[in-house]
């Protein structure tokens, strides 16, 4: 398990109740169904201590008996399972031409996904701060009109996010210097929770670890797929954010010194290559005749049938594309020997014609021999995935062991 938050060290005993709650919610999590007894045996705590925390975990619903019984030796003991019905969290991801809210409660089922169509590259930050308060506020109202209390809400970003929840910098919204975290709450009127910024690919690698096919994998990385790449990092389970918050900004390593021109100023980068827009203009020469493309579904899709009717043109153009992502790719694993990279977005949608091409390229240009070993997969978590990370991490005060207002 990956946290978002460092979680709070043990200094006196409410820390540790605190902190033994979490390591209960967390074994719940990962081994459910499962008695008192197997919590107490498998995490070293004593069964009275068990007990208590289990019995105050049933009372806030974060914990529920399922009246299932194991017969094994001994007994028939009661079973458990997580709850957290009651409560939600909530994530936002500003994507290239949509703004998405996600809504997951604590026992990980998803409660809502929905889509505004939305340029955010061509509005004025505050006019995005005022679209993701109108869709949050649908949302809460949707999963408080259901009787549940919403814990929180973080908002993925594709650019850098500070340690105050701002965007120093977001080439691909072309914003500087926007406090998002602060102005949301601002137009959320202080809704009660706490509201989060994270990277977009920061949430979606903690999406990929709690729910996507290679959950559990210590050493992962998510590649975004949209008008930026981004990489979120995990190794040997922790997620790298770097001294400032910085790491992971794959999307502007130059890979090509005489390649088109990033938002970010320089030439060549792997997300001038690789984002939407880069491909949507390779391959869909005249798509954007009147300024850039605001809604790149339909351009992706375009090129899926163009790729599976067997195009020349843009079979080699998606092989290109690949193997620049490769090259990219083969960056992060030379650095971090990952078991798996997984992309999204766009990446996803036509990794059946980018990955032949990107994993040769990766195998090619990984020092550790055959091929180092590092996968490179698509996402199975669809488009969304950073929000149903920022969902996730909305939760992460809970899941430390912290118990939600009564
Ligand atoms: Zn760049």
């Amino acid at each position: 398990m990956i946290s978002i938050h460092t979680p709070p060290q043990p200094t006196d005993l409410g820390d540790v109740r605190v902190a033994n709650r979490a390591v209960v919610l967390r074994h719940v999590r990962l081994h459910a169904p499962c008695s008192r007894a197997d919590i107490a045996a498998h995490t070293g705590l004593n069964k009275a201590t068990v007990s208590s925390l289990v019995t105050e975990l049933i009372d806030r619903r974060l914990l529920r008996e399922t009246g299932l019984t194991e017969n094994r030796v001994g007994r028939p003991a009661t079973m458990l399972v997580l709850d957290g019905e009651p409560y939600a969290g909530l994530g936002l991801q500003i994507g290239a031409d949509e703004l998405v809210v996600v809504a997951v409660d604590l026992g990980g089922n998803r409660l809502l996904t929905w889509r505004r169509a939305f340029a955010a590259a061509a509005a004025t930050p505050g006019q995005t701060v005022q679209a993701l308060a109108a869709l949050a506020r649908r949302a809460i109202n949707r999963v408080s009109g259901q009787g549940r209390t919403v814990l929180g809400l973080t908002v993925g970003v594709p650019g850098l996010v500070d340690t105050d929840d701002g965007v120093p910098l977001a080439p691909a919204l072309g914003w500087r210097d926007v406090p998002l975290a602060a102005e949301l709450r601002r137009a959320l009127r202080d809704p009660g929770f706490a509201v989060g910024v994270d990277t977009d690919a920061n949430l979606a690698v903690l999406a990929e670890q709690r729910h996507g096919a290679y959950a559990g994998t210590a050493d992962l990385v998510h590649l975004t797929g949209g008008v930026a790449v981004g990489a979120g990092l995990v190794s040997g389970g922790r997620l790298l954010r770097g001294g400032r918050g910085f790491a992971g900004e794959i999307g502007h390593v130059p890979l090509d010194p005489a390649g088109p021109v990033c938002a970010c100023g320089r030439r060549g980068c792997l997300a001038a290559l690789t984002g939407v827009d880069a491909v949507v203009r390779r391959l869909l020469p005249d798509a954007a005749p009147d300024g850039p493309v605001a809604d790149y579904l339909p351009e992706v899709e375009r090129i899926q049938a163009l790729a599976r009717s067997g195009d020349d043109a843009a079979l080699s153009g998606l092989a290109e594309v690949g193997r620049q992502l490769g090259h990219g790719v083969s960056i992060l694993a030379n650095l971090l020997d990952p078991q798996v990279v997984v992309v999204g977005g766009h990446l996803a949608a036509l990794a059946p014609w980018l990955l032949p091409a990107a994993r040769a390229e990766l195998a090619a240009r990984t020092l550790a021999p055959p091929d180092g070993g590092c996968r490179l997969e698509a996402s199975n978590l669809g488009s969304a995935a950073s929000a149903l990370g920022g969902a996730t991490a909305a939760l992460a005060t809970v899941e430390a062991g912290r118990l939600p207002a009564a």
